[in-house]
């Protein structure tokens, strides 16, 4: 066995030391390969939809609008950047090809579904709410024997989600009182 004197047991450690403290050479542009850097990534802020707590989410699609990947939103007052494993799994959600991505329509006493678009949908939606207040609304009532003016949208009611968030929530109410909606509740509350 080679005797290694003291000054060269110290010398071994210092060149050993200085070796791992040396910056790694930068990987020549070949060593890259095929990976993608030239691909356009989009970033946008979405709202995680499987639960109630309504976590914000960075998300980046390809140029097809997959997702690619998803992200704690830092600046969403929710979750602050983090995330639970659920979440991540928002791509499955997205991407699958079971995705209903169209309005479906069945009317009442059909058994049959039907495309519609979302103009027609909303225009729909929007119908039905001003006919079911039209044959609603109670203008007065009778409170302790007298006439006064209530203003109530009795066939209406109103229920928000939990991942709506306050600005949501304020402009919701705020429509349901317009069109005199009593029965306003939240999802978090029932
Ligand atoms: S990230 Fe988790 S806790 Fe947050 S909304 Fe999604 S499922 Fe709920």
């Amino acid at each position: 066995m080679a005797k290694l004197s003291r000054r060269h047991f110290l010398a071994l450690c210092a060149a050993t030391n200085a070796g791992l403290l040396l910056p790694a050479a930068p990987a020549p542009a070949e060593a890259l390969g095929d990976f993608p850097l030239h691909k356009k990534v989009g970033e946008a802020l979405t709202i995680c939809p499987y639960c109630s707590c309504g976590c914000g989410l960075v998300i980046a699609t390809d140029e097809h609008g997959h997702i690619t990947n998803t992200e704690g939103d830092p600046d969403h007052i929710t979750n602050r950047g983090a995330l639970d494993p659920k979440s991540i799994s928002v791509t499955q959600l997205s991407n699958s090809p079971l995705r209903l991505k169209n309005v479906m329509y069945r009317a009442a006493g059909s058994d049959q579904w039907e495309e519609q678009s979302w103009e027609w949908a909303t225009a729909e939606i929007a119908k039905r709410i001003k006919k079911t207040r039209d044959e609603s609304f109670v203008a007065t009532a009778e409170v302790k024997e007298k006439v006064v003016t209530v203003n109530r949208a009795e066939g209406l009611a109103c229920l928000g989600g939990a991942a709506n968030n306050s600005e949501d929530c304020y402009l919701f109410s705020k429509l349901a009182r317009a069109l005199g909606v009593v029965y306003l509740e939240h999802q978090a509350r029932i």
